[in-house]
């Protein structure tokens, strides 16, 4: 337990002797049974890919440790990225504990406020660039052709190896690949990572068959859903708040070979999304990854049919990471009482068991 992808699949990554062994314990995330939407959406059987448990709160951590450790080996003293938040946070962290600099280029004003919090933590240098993601990936591409940083973006293929061991998580935990994929879609690294997983493994006959996969990007961010950029992308959900995806042939093809589909939810489909998972399962995560929980809702409700199925929810980030979503989007008022019992027991409207008799 707790060896982290390097160790645990690095016979599948690319890995020489010379590949320092960095970990800070990724990986092995829990894939949990719903408890209410399977019975609720008439699903054989759904899982979701807790994947807000990896070190860093997202499934970035995946991805960047390998590159982090090419970096490293490559002999490079800097990395860099441009990123929502999570990428940054991850970075930092791995660039902290292989004794790297790290350096980030962020929107400005659109980052959520636990991931700044984390990059700033873990002595990260953080530029905030006044331009939205597309523009600061832009920038950190040109600097790092020009200079001896390592870019840890998703356009680093070594990202994209990492990410794919949680494809081989999920067949390892359930005997073989389930029938249907769901997972959010920002720059598309994740979906394209996914998908040369359980390729990878049905070629190696550790799966028969691989998953539909099925994207989901935001409304007000959805080039690869409509085949058009967006030049001012815009949603509740900051992490796929994505105009100019770098993955997005890779992710055409993903649905194109797997027959499955990349469409849309509107931020409200993902607010109703995010308020059940954590309140009916118990599963607080990213609006971000609320949006595949949401295309699934919608394509049952639109007659998809799932009672032979078994489908896995990728849940890509921790709800902690932008606590500020949640009360605007729940009114729930804040009570009050004085320090006693009996105040307490009146603001909660309490009875005494046995009362009435008395
Ligand atoms: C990065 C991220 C995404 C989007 O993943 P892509 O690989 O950019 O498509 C979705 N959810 C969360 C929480 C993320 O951090």
């Amino acid at each position: 337990m707790g060896v982290g992808v390097l160790l645990r699949y690095g016979q599948y990554l690319p890995m020489t002797d010379a590949t320092p062994r960095l970990t800070l314990g990724e990986g092995e995330t829990p894939l949990v049974r719903s408890k209410f939407l399977e019975r609720d959406l008439g699903i054989k059987e759904l899982y979701f890919k807790l994947e807000g448990c990896n070190p860093t709160g997202s499934f970035k951590d995946r991805g960047i440790v390998v590159a982090v450790a090419k970096a490293k080996e490559a002999g490079h003293h800097t990395i860099l990225c441009a990123s929502t938040g999570n990428t940054s946070a991850a970075a930092a962290a791995y660039g902290a504990a292989a004794g790297m600099h790290c350096v980030v280029l962020v929107p400005k004003g659109n980052v959520a406020m636990g991931k700044m919090s984390q990059a700033i933590a873990y002595g990260a240098r953080i530029v905030m660039i006044r331009g939205n993601f597309d523009r600061a990936l832009e920038v950190a591409r040109g600097l790092a052709d020009e200079y001896p940083i390592s870019l840890v973006n998703s356009v680093n293929q070594h990202r994209i190896e990492g990410q794919k061991t949680a494809a081989f998580e999920i067949v390892d935990a359930l005997g073989d690949a389930p029938d249907h994929l769901y997972i959010p879609v920002g720059n598309a690294g994740n979906i394209t990572a996914y998908w040369r997983g359980f390729t990878e493994y049905r070629a190696l006959g550790k799966t028969e068959h691989a998953p539909r996969m099925m994207g989901w990007e935001a409304e007000g961010a959805a080039p690869i859903a409509t085949g058009k950029r967006v030049d001012s992308p815009n949603t509740i959900a900051s992490a796929i708040r994505i105009g100019n995806p770098a993955s997005w042939q890779s992710a055409e093809r993903a649905r194109d070979e797997s027959g499955g589909d990349i469409a849309t939810v509107s931020d409200d489909e993902i607010v109703e999304a995010y308020r059940l998972l954590a309140r009916r399962e118990g599963i607080f995560c990213e609006p971000a990854s609320a949006a595949c929980v949401a295309g699934l809702m919608k394509n049952v409700r639109q007659g998809l049919d799932l009672r032979q199925s078994s489908v896995v929810c990728v849940l890509t980030g921790n709800g902690l990471k932008d606590p500020d979503i949640v009360y605007q989007v729940t009114n729930t008022p804040l009570e009050e009482a004085t320090p006693d019992l009996e105040a307490v027991a009146k603001v909660l409207n309490l009875e005494r068991a046995g009362s009435a008799k008395r």
